[in-house]
């Protein structure tokens, strides 16, 4: 067995990557299958995710527009259709500015393709990134609508945004090496998209995992303590188990022996406010301490890069 402590990684140059290497670099983690990326392998494998309804990983990238409107009741259209995981916000009486991920644009036009503000975003989106979009469009494609402007914002537009919008609108994805327990408490923020590594998937015992399990080491105990003895003689029986499932059963059956301590892959991809309500709740003083060893250190070097957002955030002593 491996034994290694956690940590997380800013995924900041994802920033910087087009929306399919990025949606590709992060939906390989499911599978820890980032040794097939390729320089062609991005289409394939988005293609394959979108068929087969694994649509977590398009959420992976979101996408800022501002669409301007002739008649203001172009974007009430919008507003009276309530739809969902869209960010907006009114500039002026007839500007919206719009994030959303690929996902949420995808379930925009599926539910209300109807709205001509809707069918305007969608020939933007399918002009400019028709791999998400090609599969869900007419075969003929959308016409541009008149009365409705979409523009793109670069990431160096929305950085430059006034704060309250810079923090509705900037998202930040950070991927977490932790153990399971951690994972499950993340994922229980709503509002946020996650990715995560897969027991049903990954075969630990395969060449690529070592040929064994990965455990996290847990804070609590010193190493040279009995209850760390107890800890990885615990360890050792559950990797044993497992290795002995794998020989006559798959992954996920093998899996149910698996502890808490099983080292996870996790993807946190969110907007700054989102960030701020986590890091509130994580780094409180009763919150679990697993979870607080990394979003501690976090929150130093979110606060670092986005201080007017984070820098104000306390973290209270033990
Ligand atoms: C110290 C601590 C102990 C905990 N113990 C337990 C426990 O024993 N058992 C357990 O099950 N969970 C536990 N939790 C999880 C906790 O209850 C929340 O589910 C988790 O922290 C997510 O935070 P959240 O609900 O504020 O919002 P998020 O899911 O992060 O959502 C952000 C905001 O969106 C809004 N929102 C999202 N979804 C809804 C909704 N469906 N309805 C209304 N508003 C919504 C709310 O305003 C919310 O604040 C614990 C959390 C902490 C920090």
């Amino acid at each position: 067995m491996i034994v290694i402590p956690p940590s997380y990684e800013i995924l900041d140059a994802l920033d910087r990557q087009s929306l399919a290497v990025r949606i590709e670099a992060c939906g390989r983690l499911c599978y820890k299958s980032e040794d097939r990326i390729t320089d062609e392998s991005a289409p394939v494998f988005i293609r394959n995710i979108l068929k087969h309804g694994h649509n977590s990983v398009a959420e992976m990238a979101v996408l800022t527009l501002e669409v301007i409107v002739e008649k203001e009741s172009l974007a009430g259209q919008l507003f009276k259709a309530l739809p969902r995981f869209l960010n907006i916000d009114v500039l002026e009486k007839n500007i919206l500015l719009i994030t959303a991920s690929v996902r949420a644009f995808r379930e925009l036009y599926l539910e209300h393709g109807n709205l001509k503000i809707v069918k305007a975003i969608t020939a933007y989106l399918l002009q400019r990134h028709a791999l998400f979009f090609e599969d869900i469009v007419p075969e003929r494609g959308i016409v541009p609508q008149s009365g409705v402007m979409v523009k793109k914002l670069y990431l160096s537009e929305v950085e430059n945004l006034p704060v309250h919008l810079r923090a509705r609108h900037r998202y930040l994805a950070v991927k977490f090496i932790v153990n399971r327990a951690v994972t499950h408490e993340m994922v229980r923020h709503r509002p946020c998209s996650f990715l995560q590594e897969s027991q049903r998937y990954c075969r630990y015992s395969a060449d690529k995992f070592g040929n064994q399990v990965t455990f996290i080491k847990p804070l609590f105990y010193d190493e040279q303590s009995d209850e760390y003895a107890l800890w990885c003689q615990a360890m050792e029986e559950s990797e044993k188990t497992y290795l002995q499932l794998l020989e006559t059963s798959t992954p996920q059956a093998a899996r149910t022996v698996l502890p808490n301590s099983c080292k996870t892959e996790l993807i946190v991809y969110a907007n700054l406010i989102q960030w701020v309500h986590m890091f509130k709740l994580r780094v409180a003083k009763g919150a679990d301490p697993s979870m607080r060893e990394v979003m501690i250190p976090l929150l130093a070097d979110f606060a670092e890069q986005f201080p007017e957002v984070f820098g104000s955030l306390v973290v209270e002593q033990d």
